[in-house]
């Protein structure tokens, strides 16, 4: 049966660069910085780092290695350490637990709600006499009620740094990913939504003085890149990387459009036959994952592997599940604990065409007893 349809095998991601236009102004970002020979600190990162504070609106915006650096120096320019509780999300890549732990704070893991975002009643739930900070993940390229965070937030005196790796350009309310914490954190991952040729990510903030902290830690602690004034590590940003990201957003919105027409074919097409995101009248998802939920979620990953069909569990273990982050004391999740069995992620890259995406509707459709109209 494997492979038998017509469409070949489908992909889960296909990350080469195919238009020919954007090729074109990819190689030209490329040739320009191979010309100047700013590689760090290039007026390329300056340009990127100022358009991107305007898109998140925001007064500043500081490039960092990746999504994971972003979040551990965000963190540290909080002073956030040892002794302290960060509450975050049960359910994120783990680079999220990572940031948190090398800091030396220790990480709180909340339940999440149906969107499979951090329920903030949960995240109440958790605050202690330790916590300092929460870190709301805007998981699959959706908001967390950052309304209802931000109440917690300011009722206790905690910093909400937003992980918002997954969610760059994605609104709730009016809201944008990244307008609402004290800093928020992207990554620029080539698998993210918006992403360069290689690692890259960045910190946005108001504060001139946050901002300058992180520009001192992201590169070894420094001030005037001579004089250490913290221990640190090299956290800087390309500048070809940031180059490619500015040659690449004109191309953005475009894509996260074709992934949102993508989605509305499997909204129609699943609707009833298995749970399906859903999409209120004052959100925009940008689908870094389109997630559904199966009670027979195995299964049908087999059904779809036999059909050709690529998909991923993202992510196959809960963090506080995840050996480096096991405590003696397993946190009650008991929402994360039955829908972490159900979720399965299924291709919505903007490279698929609208055959493809029915014809995967369909399978799943078939798969639950469903074919046909
Ligand atoms: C990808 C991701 C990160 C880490 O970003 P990198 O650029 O890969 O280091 C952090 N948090 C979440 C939720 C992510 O999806």
């Amino acid at each position: 049966m494997a492979g038998n349809n017509a469409h070949g095998k489908v992909r889960f991601l296909n990350l080469s660069v195919i238009d020919p236009v954007e090729r074109n102004a990819l190689m030209a970002a490329m040739e320009q910085v191979l010309r100047h020979g700013m590689m760090v600190n290039g007026p390329e990162l300056t340009a990127f780092e100022e358009k991107m504070a305007r898109f998140c609106r925001r007064k500043y915006a500081v490039g960092v290695g990746s999504g994971t650096d972003a979040l551990y120096l965000a963190l540290r320019a909080l002073d956030i350490g040892p002794g302290d509780e960060v509450i975050t999300t049960c359910l994120s890549w783990v680079a999220t637990a990572n940031a948190i732990a090398l800091t030396g704070a220790t990480p709180v893991f909340a339940d999440i709600g149906p969107d499979l975002n951090v329920d903030p009643a949960d995240v109440a739930r958790c605050i202690s006499a330790k916590t300092r900070a929460i870190v709301p993940v805007h998981y699959t390229g959706r908001l967390c009620d950052m309304a209802a965070l931000g109440e917690l937030g300011r009722k206790h005196g905690l910093h909400i740094v937003e992980d918002a790796a997954q969610a760059f350009g994605a609104r709730l309310g009016g809201r944008v990913a990244g307008e609402s914490g004290i800093l928020a954190c992207f990554s620029f991952n080539p698998m993210k939504v918006y992403g360069a040729c290689g690692e890259a990510g960045m910190v946005v903030t108001d504060s001139s003085e946050l901002q300058s902290r992180l520009e001192s830690l992201r590169y070894n602690g420094t001030v005037n890149k001579e004089t250490c004034v913290v221990p640190g590590l090299n956290c800087r940003m390309d500048t070809l990387q940031a180059a490619l990201l500015l040659a690449r957003f004109p191309y953005y919105q475009k894509l996260v459009e074709r992934r949102r027409s993508l989605a509305r074919i499997y909204d129609e097409r699943l609707a009833g036959v298995v749970d399906i995101p859903g999409e209120s009248p004052d959100e925009y998802h940008v689908y870094y994952t389109y997630t559904i939920q199966s009670r027979e979620r195995d299964k049908l990953k087999a059904f779809l592997e036999d059909q050709g069909i690529e998909t991923k569990i993202q992510h196959p273990l809960l963090l506080p599940d995840q050996p480096a982050h096991r405590n003696a004391q397993l946190p009650r999740l008991p929402r994360a604990r039955d829908i972490h069995s159900r979720i399965l992620c299924i291709p919505i890259h903007e490279k698929l065409d609208t055959g493809h995406v029915e014809y995967i509707g369909e399978q799943i459709r078939t798969f639950h007893g469903r074919a046909g109209r």
